[in-house]
């Protein structure tokens, strides 16, 4: 093959068929889930000024410090990329004056300046739902479960639940006095970046990846235990109401999770097929970043999912043919008859569709094999004169005659049959 002229970005991807349709397939589950929950689409930009992503994201976070595609517009105002989705819909929800309570959700690409890895890009997808003014945690249960749920939906079924409380702002200063000072006892165990961390923001510890620094923090206070009565008794409620309704999952006292504004419930989705660091979703509690913004006060939850991450924890699957019939014909006096048999098809709902290019059969069975197609009626001399077609079924390689009037249902029937044998 000759080498392209020109290549996508590092960190980018190119979403070729068949992984446009699964990508698809995905975001048509979670739309419709999110829609059962009672949520509404929002749709907002993919950039906005500087100032949201550092509001909600924080000063100090490695997504404003490092992964932020940050740029001055021809006016000089700077502007971002979005790099996650709660500080859009924050904003948005503000300046639109949207009622609260509101559920909302949406879906899209999102930018971040990060070291690409298996499944993780820089521009990458994003399933989201917000719940804003919302404060009971059967609220956060909820929405757990509604996470729980959309994976499963996938048919990803080693999916685990981790779970934990951070606490609020009454009990957090106790609780990060404690931390600093642990973590100051040990600092010379911890990687550069902790120690810068362990003075900005002490609690971002946790989501360092290093092996010296995760030894470290085996021992060190955790969040849970430093909860006030009324967080307790939240975090109680949250896990009582994910009991009732038979949801397992794992506490996770080292769960922080690496954005600012959470507190109280945080929670990730992990499965197994992706390594135990990497979470193919997740999300918490933000009940002061509306106020942040200027809003009203305001109690809120949010999840996000990685579509990149939820497709391959979904695993390959085996390489189906797709729901496409091929019509085949023998020679310019079938030509007619094919097309119209071609129409019919699609009338009836039915992917088609027919090489005009190639007149010989056999290099038309041969494009209908490289197109995916899983079955070839064919229309030649024969067949018209008996008042039948032939179909033959790609998978198996069988034939049958069918009779005009069977030609559609036959063909649904058969394509049914073979989307059902390939879905798992
Ligand atoms: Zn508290
Ligand atoms: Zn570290």
């Amino acid at each position: 093959m000759s080498n392209p002229k020109h290549t996508r970005p590092k960190g980018t991807q190119d979403f070729v068929p068949p992984r446009a349709e699964q990508k698809s397939k995905v975001e048509d589950v979670f739309r419709h889930l999110a829609e059962r929950f009672g949520f509404q689409e929002i749709v907002i930009p993919t950039f906005e000024y500087t100032d949201v992503f550092v509001k909600s994201s924080g000063t100090g976070s490695d997504i404003v410090t490092k992964e932020m595609y940050t740029f001055k517009d021809r006016a000089d105002r700077s502007l971002t990329l979005r790099p996650e989705g709660t500080g859009g819909v924050v904003r948005a929800v503000l300046e639109n004056r949207l009622r609260i309570p509101c559920r909302l959700y949406y879906l899209g690409p999102y930018f971040r300046y990060g070291r690409p890895q298996k499944g993780r890009f820089r521009e990458f997808f994003q399933l989201g739902v917000e719940a804003l003014g919302e404060a009971s945690p059967l609220v956060d249960a909820e929405t757990i479960l509604f996470g729980d749920e959309f994976f499963r939906e996938l048919g990803i079924s080693d999916c685990i639940t981790r779970l934990n409380s951070i606490g609020c702002r009454n009990c957090r200063p106790a609780y990060q006095h404690k931390l600093v000072e642990f973590l100051s006892s040990h600092k010379d165990r911890l990687c550069s970046e902790c120690q810068l961390r362990l003075k900005h923001n002490p609690l971002r510890v946790f989501d360092c990846k290093q092996e010296q620094c995760q030894a470290v923090l085996k021992d060190a206070p955790k969040p849970g235990d430093y909860l006030c009565p009324e967080c307790s008794r939240h975090f109680k409620a949250v896990q009582a109401s994910l009991d009732k309704q038979g949801l397992r999952y794992e506490l996770n006292g080292r769960l922080v999770r690496g954005l600012d504004y959470y507190n109280r419930t945080t929670f990730e989705f992990v499965s197994s097929k992706l390594g135990a660091q990497d979470s193919i979703g997740g999300g918490g509690r933000y009940d002061y970043l509306v106020e942040d913004f200027g809003g009203p006060q305001t109690p809120a939850i949010g999840l996000a999912i990685g579509l990149e991450r939820t497709m391959l924890a979904m695993g390959e699957k085996e390489q189906a043919r797709r729901r496409l019939a091929f019509v085949v014909w023998m020679g310019d006096a079938e030509l007619d008859e094919a097309q119209k048999v071609l129409a019919r098809l699609r009338a009836q709902g039915i992917p088609a569709q027919m090489d005009y290019d190639a007149h010989r059969m056999k290099h038309q069975f041969k494009s209908a094999d490289a197109a995916g197609a899983s079955c070839c009626v064919i229309i030649g001399a024969d067949e018209l004169a008996k008042g039948v077609y032939s179909l033959k079924d790609l998978t198996t390689g069988r034939q049958i005659q069918v009779p005009v009037s069977e030609l559609i249902g036959t063909v649904q029937k058969l394509i049914r049959a073979q989307s059902v044998a390939t879905r798992r």
